[in-house]
């Protein structure tokens, strides 16, 4: 496994394999062309090593070329294409063949396809190293095909992720582990915040922590912010609406995410259910709802603790306290049927050495 920004990337074909490939398509080609002087043209950056493996392999008589275009950014295709270095003069009443590193989509070669039908060459044939058929859209017919591969983002042999990898010698696929969605549930001072602080560096997720989003908000005096405090300061649920369309923007944000932990959410049911549709919308579930827990005068008397140094006024009052707990009561608790139907509850004892309890919930997380 290779990591280059922040992917981890896993062998996928050898060098061997790769070679042999571009030895088939040299062979194909040459039946087709030996007799005559073909251009080939590369289009950069991506297939500068096939393109000399090509070469390397097709001892025939030939000319050579480039072109530069640009599309992916990241892991996904951009769509836009833009032309960085264009078609080479003379063409005219040459055979071109154009050698592509990889066909997906098909959008690279819409815009080659453009800028080859504008001159007057005899004769224009696309060629590719790697080629996506599941995801080709079939606009223009492929003449030469050095390996069909499945939808898998690639790397190595002159394809790179953020210019990454482009000098590997090999292909690597990115690294897909299944996404892991965890719901930490639990009362207010069950240290649903801190075991997340732990779980989300053990498990590479992003922590989303409704109450640290409201708090950050109310800091900095925006609309949400203002909207928020009166019923945080009370010790009162925010209204459903404000904090669903919250969570998906928190969501939104992250779109790479190996998985998340909700903390906070969903304290109620149609918050519940609002992320079921949600998550199900982008293809994700919550795979396990854990709750963490422990008896209310332990949790006051922890939140008291806490209020003295994080200045947080609903942590000062024993009432506003006592509040949250009715307030959990009432709304939050019933969840636990809702996702017990699911199969998704599970319980873990929150009292106890910090450690000993990231301990226990990693034992469940690891079981999923
Ligand atoms: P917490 O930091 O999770 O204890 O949240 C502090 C306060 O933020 C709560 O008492 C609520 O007023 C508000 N809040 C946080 N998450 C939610 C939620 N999912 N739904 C409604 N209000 C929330």
């Amino acid at each position: 496994m290779i990591k280059l920004h922040d992917k981890f990337f896993k062998p996928y074909l050898k060098e061997e394999q790769i070679l042999a490939a571009i030895d088939k398509m040299a062979k194909e080609i040459a039946a087709d062309y030996k007799d005559e002087t073909p251009l080939f043209v590369g289009v950069l950056n991506g297939a500068f090593m096939f393109v000399a493996d090509f070469l390397k392999a097709y001892q025939h008589p030939c000319e050579v070329s480039f072109v530069r275009l640009s599309s992916y950014q990241g892991l996904t295709s951009t769509g836009i294409v833009e032309t960085l270095l264009d078609v080479p003069d003379e063409m005219e009443g040459k055979s071109v063949i154009i050698l592509e590193d990889v066909v997906d989509t098909g959008r690279t070669l819409k815009q080659l396809v453009h800028l080859f039908n504008n001159t007057n060459v005899k004769e224009f044939k696309i060629g590719t190293l790697f080629y996506k058929s599941d995801v080709y859209n079939g606009e223009y017919t492929i003449d030469y095909v050095g390996l069909e591969i499945p939808d898998h983002f690639i790397v190595g042999y002159g394809l790179d992720y953020n210019e990454l990898g482009r000098n590997l010698r090999e292909v690597y696929q990115l690294n897909q582990t299944d996404m892991i969605n965890l719901v930490l549930f639990g009362k207010p001072g069950a240290g649903k915040g801190t075991q997340a602080g732990f779980l989300k560096e053990k498990y590479n997720l992003k922590h989303i922590s409704t109450g640290d989003v409201f708090r950050y908000n109310i800091k900095n005096g925006t609309e949400l912010g203002n909207l928020a405090k009166s019923y945080i300061d009370k010790g009162d649920l925010v209204p459903d609406e404000v904090t669903i369309d919250m969570l998906k923007a928190e969501v939104e944000k992250n779109p790479d995410a190996a998985g998340f932990i909700f903390d906070g959410f969903p304290r109620t049911a149609a918050q519940a259910e609002a992320l079921d549709n949600f998550l199900e919308s982008k293809d994700m579930k919550v795979n396990a709802t854990i709750a963490l827990e422990a008896e209310d005068d332990i949790l006051v008397e922890r939140l008291l603790e806490r209020g003295k140094s994080s200045g947080r006024s609903d942590d000062q009052d024993e009432t506003k306290i006592r509040n949250r707990f009715d307030e959990y009561n009432e709304k939050t608790a019933p969840l636990k049927a809702y996702y017990e139907e699911q199969g998704k509850f599970h319980s873990v004892n929150g009292i106890g050495e910090i450690d000993e309890i990231t301990k226990r919930l990693s034992k469940v997380i690891d079981s999923l």
